[in-house]
């Protein structure tokens, strides 16, 4: 694509942001966030800061209930390793929804903030003794066993307690998916035990007194561009099941199909072909229900369908809000040392500790200058983050390693990172001794409030024993 149409097209989004996205608006030529301006909450809480939106959390769990509603008996459990703030959890909570953990500590969180253990789910490759003592004493919904290594410590365990432990067998259903390489989970993964090796396990857990065995639990992979690879996958587990209640003749009551539904980072709609760019989101929370509920009917209709998604929950809620605070022009040269080009260089304070996936993924984000928001986005920069390492800079750009920003941006325009709220507050560091950001919340009546405070220098320290 020329410059000129990609400046053009870029344009076309900054007007379709502010005057067409529902969680955005322009005033006085400010970029606002549910109504409230986001270089005020940059200067009041400190930048770097991730500001969600608690109305868009409900806007999303909204449409994914209505994806389902085709299907009475589905189960909602918020995949809590994409956010798990406190002040998040308390919010998924408050929506009636359920929670999926991956850890000892996520469990701990989700207890702390309320929830039974009817709502909670836990998954994991490698859980310990510990982890599975605390989640059968708390009566989990669901361990979903992921090796007969895990399930044989189930056992032991549970009669241990004398409680009962309700598992799934989560399998590998040998299904690949378009998505980032690091991102597939049902195929060729560490994740799950053979499709073979079902029937092994629920052989096994018939024997053991008090583990109950639901159904079969899968995960397609994340930000999974295209419904086909869920309603193969789905399909393959429905037919495992059929196979195995026929063989033992049990009941399962549920089939638990995990998350993966996609987001978009990029919404140029023409541009968009996420097979090539998972960048963009090939469907729908319909289109993913859909697939699913398409395969489970050919089962029968008293099959609870549980879901797990993380991504879509969260992702649209947040921004990330940083400054600029440092610029300067620099020259690439030639080998033969002839000028190549100049480089407008800013520099923000949103290094790649506090926004891990833009470089461990190279993952794309739209960025716009909240400060000049009414502005043309139609200069040419690069932008850095402050970490004493040459790759940390925003790599990918509009156009190769280049953003397009105002002409006039310069030191203490705020710049908005958007569709953030997703699997980026979990991978802060603190790499260079810099604070992880702070995270506020504008709740539904559109008040802004600090749930999470950025490090400290005493917090830095206080981890060290000297
Ligand atoms: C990560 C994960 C999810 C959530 O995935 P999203 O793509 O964020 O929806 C759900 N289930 C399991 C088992 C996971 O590992």
């Amino acid at each position: 694509m020329s410059d000129e149409k990609i400046i053009q097209t870029f344009e076309t989004l900054r007007g379709n942001l502010i005057h067409k996205d529902r969680r955005f608006s322009e005033k006085n030529g400010k970029l606002c966030f549910e109504g409230v301006d986001l270089e005020q909450l940059a200067r009041k809480y400190h930048s770097p800061v991730y500001v969600f939106s608690e109305k868009e959390i409900y806007r999303n769990l909204a449409e994914i209930s209505e994806a389902f509603k085709g299907w009475k008996n589905t189960k909602t459990f918020y995949a809590s390793k994409v956010c798990s703030v406190m002040g998040i959890l308390q919010i998924i909570k408050a929506a009636g929804c359920g929670i999926e953990t991956n850890s000892l500590n996520e469990i701990k969180k989700a207890v702390e903030i309320g929830f039974k253990g009817e709502d909670i789910v836990f998954n994991g490759v490698m859980k310990t003794y510990e982890d599975l003592e605390y989640a059968i004493a708390h009566d989990l919904y669901l361990i979903n066993v992921d090796s007969l290594y895990e399930l044989d410590m189930v056992d032991e365990i549970s009669r241990k307690l004398k409680k009962v432990a309700n598992v799934c067998v989560r399998v590998e259903p040998n299904v690949p998916s378009a998505t980032h390489p690091g991102l597939v989970t049902a195929f060729h993964a560490k994740s799950g035990i053979d499709l073979e090796q079902a029937e092994e396990a629920v052989a096994h857990i018939l024997k053991m007194p008090y583990v109950k065995v639901h159904g079969l639990h899968m995960h397609v992979g994340d930000q999974v561009p295209e419904s086909e690879p869920f309603a193969k996958a789905t399909a393959v587990l429905v037919k495992e099941s059929m196979r195995l209640e026929e063989k033992f003749g049990i009941k399962f009551d549920l089939i638990n199909v995990g998350g993966g539904i996609p987001v978009p980072y990029k919404y140029d709609a023409e541009n968009g072909d996420p097979l090539h760019d998972n960048m963009y989101a090939g469907i729908t929370s319909q289109d993913f229900a859909d697939a699913i509920i398409g395969e489970v009917a050919k089962w029968r209709d008293d099959v609870q369908i549980c879901i797990e998604p993380g991504r879509k929950v969260t992702s649209s809620a947040a921004v990330l809000l940083s400054t600029i605070l440092c610029e300067k022009i620099k020259t690439n040269h030639n080998l033969d040392g002839s000028v190549q080009c100049h480089v407008d260089w800013k520099f923000c304070d949103a290094g790649y500790n506090v926004l891990a996936d833009a470089q461990h993924y190279a993952w794309f984000f739209y960025i716009w200058n909240a400060s000049r928001i009414a502005e043309p986005h139609d200069k040419w920069m690069k932008l850095a983050g402050p970490l004493c390492d040459g790759g940390d800079y925003y790599h990918m750009g509009l156009k190769g390693e280049e953003f397009l920003f105002p002409k006039d941006m310069g030191i203490n325009d705020v710049i908005a990172f958007i569709d953030a709220g997703a699997y980026s507050i979990e991978s802060q560091t603190v790499y260079n001794c810099r604070s992880r950001a702070a995270v506020v919340l504008i709740d539904k009546d559109g008040n802004d409030r600090l749930i999470r405070r950025a490090d400290t220098y005493e917090d830095m320290v206080s981890y060290d024993i000297y």
